[in-house]
């Protein structure tokens, strides 16, 4: 017997009429590219969604089509997030950061129609455009400049696209599993996976993502999401601020530590969401202008693991760090820390050594840990081995591919290694392609990276696999130091926090470390160019 409920479909476009019904006077806040701040609502950003899903199906779009964006956190971006998904059409924001190459390559392999760019990507444009097999239209996110119109043949300018669209037309009807988005994982090894995202997994990843033990935003947040719009749905946070109504500020493309206190302040944010290198940057503009960020209360971090020396230097400006991990397979997010009831009564120490932790999965989510013969291990908080996940908002098939990306019987395999307890906490001990085996025994990179920065005179850290005659692999440290500190030094410190045989074997110092486009430490770079200095010893 069936049930007898409205069927109702869970569309993007129901969340934008959402926010643009209840929240209309709601503010978004926007770093213009160019400069300048610009203030809008979710009523105007619900009008212009609206009126870009017209002008496209006046271009000739039909559904399914990929429109591309490639640009920072703004408000055109949010309304093409919303417009192009609502529409019908697919929305593939492409990372600005990747090579010439491998941008060319995923806008023909999503067979990108459209391509929205912001104007710091005219010159960029310009010259991939010979290169873009399947794109019809460029539109520069702005009103026309004829300086750029001279770089880009035939550009079209947003403003003026979106004049020619009706706000009253209402959106199309069709399938809730319909795709609704696109995102490229980074590919450092080989060429760059598309996940396509529908609008039920969007939906229901923004109900689950937002519980109270989630990333708990309400409609009395000013929520600024540092994460970039271009990079896994910016975490799924321009859905949730749809749905809860939220103040959204929309960073631009600085994002140096003093713009963001700077703008913390101006807009009185109260949550920020981002990885930790950007938290880095923040904690050092902090000391530079003296701000005590007295409207922050809480940041949710993650991307890549997070320092515990980051949890009391932002307690001390009263800011809660909420830990969470997840990546473009899985919408992204896989876990939360929140606290349970029963540590409340923990001494904050406690409680911080529990919030390192990547946390538990929402209602929705379910995760296990294998051993390397596949067997399933027991959540026992000791046990560890290689992360599978499974969900609604789980990838099942890269776009393009015919092969499924499961294992035989369901489950996503995540590339991370992890343990988890008898309440479901789960640590990321490490990426199993960074993981250093060293005699037969794993050592943890995280574990030996975040000793280094909680070292007063340590900038920032990479652990790294580096070849050894004897142990087949040891740990060297690759470190950026902010004060004074020896080798020597820097190795007596992992004295009596870690077991003798992880100490590491050598510190090199340099003055920067490779970052990828997503923000992370590129270890494989890192292992081209040191892993065999233990053997040239
Ligand atoms: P990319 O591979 O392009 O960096 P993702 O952003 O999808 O793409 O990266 C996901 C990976 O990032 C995870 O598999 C995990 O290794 C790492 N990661 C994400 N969040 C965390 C976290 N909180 N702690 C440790 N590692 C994390």
């Amino acid at each position: 017997m069936l049930g007898q409920m409205m069927q109702m479909p869970l569309t993007i476009g129901s969340l934008i009429d959402h926010a643009a019904r209840f929240h209309s006077a709601g503010q978004i806040v926007s770093v213009e590219t160019m400069g300048g701040v610009e203030h809008s609502t979710w009523g105007q950003v619900g009008a212009n969604a609206r009126r870009l899903a017209s002008a496209l199906r006046k271009l000739g779009m039909e559904q399914g089509a990929r429109c591309g964006t490639i640009a920072w956190n703004n408000r055109r971006h949010l309304e093409i997030y919303f417009g192009v998904a609502g529409g019908g059409f697919v929305c593939h924001t492409i990372n600005p950061r990747m090579g010439p190459e491998q941008m060319v390559y995923v806008i023909n392999h999503a067979e990108d129609q459209v391509l929205f760019i912001d104007q710091t990507f005219v010159p960029a444009a310009g010259k991939l455009a010979p290169a873009l097999k399947h794109c019809k239209h460029i539109v520069m996110m702005g009103p026309r400049d004829e300086a750029a119109a001279e770089q880009v043949p035939n550009l079209m300018f947003f403003d003026e696209l979106l004049e020619t669209g009706d706000a009253s037309e209402p959106w199309p009807e069709f399938d809730e599993n319909s795709a609704s988005s696109l995102c490229y994982t980074s590919g450092t090894t080989g060429d760059p996976k598309g996940v396509l995202y529908s609008h039920r997994s969007t939906v229901l990843h923004t109900l689950a993502g937002n519980q109270p033990d989630g990333l708990n935003i309400s409609a009395t947040d000013t929520v600024l999401p540092v994460v970039p719009m271009f990079h896994v749905n910016a975490w799924g946070v321009p859905y949730i601020a749809a749905m809860s109504g939220c103040k959204l500020v929309l960073p631009g493309p600085n994002l140096d530590g003093v713009s963001l206190v700077n703008l913390i302040d101006e807009t009185e944010t109260t949550l920020a969401l981002g990885v930790p290198t950007i938290w880095m940057g923040l904690l050092a503009a902090l000391e530079e202008t003296g701000s005590k960020m007295p409207s922050l209360t809480r940041t949710v971090v993650g991307g890549s693991a997070l320092p515990p020396s980051m949890i009391p230097k932002f307690a001390a400006y009263g800011v809660d760090l909420v830990h969470a991990w997840g990546m473009t397979e899985t919408s992204p997010l896989g876990s939360v820390n929140q606290l349970l009831q029963r540590h409340m009564a923990l001494s904050a120490e406690e409680q911080a050594e529990i919030r390192l932790g990547q946390g538990r999965a929402p209602y929705g989510v379910d995760l296990r840990i294998l051993d390397e013969a596949g067997n399933v291990l027991p959540h026992d908080g000791e046990a560890q081995g290689d992360l599978q996940i499974r969900g609604p908002w789980i990838v099942e098939t890269y776009f393009g591919k015919e092969t499924t990306a499961l294992t035989d019987d369901g489950w996503f395999d995540t590339g991370d290694v992890a343990t988890i307890d008898g309440e479901g906490f789960m640590v990321i001990r490490d990426r199993s392609k960074d993981i250093i085996k060293s005699g037969g025994e794993w050592i943890s990179t995280v574990t030996l990276e975040n000793i280094a920065i909680s070292h007063p005179a340590i900038a920032n850290a990479a652990a790294i696999a580096a070849l050894h005659t004897k142990w087949d692999e040891r740990p060297v440290i690759v470190a950026i130091k902010s004060g004074e500190v020896s080798e020597e030094e820097l190795l007596a410190f992992y004295k009596g926090k870690v077991e003798s045989w992880q100490i590491p074997d050598r510190v090199i110092f340099v003055d920067a470390l490779p970052i990828g486009a997503t923000g992370k430490v590129q270890k494989n770079l890192l292992r081209d160019e040191f892993g065999k200095v233990l053997l040239e010893a």
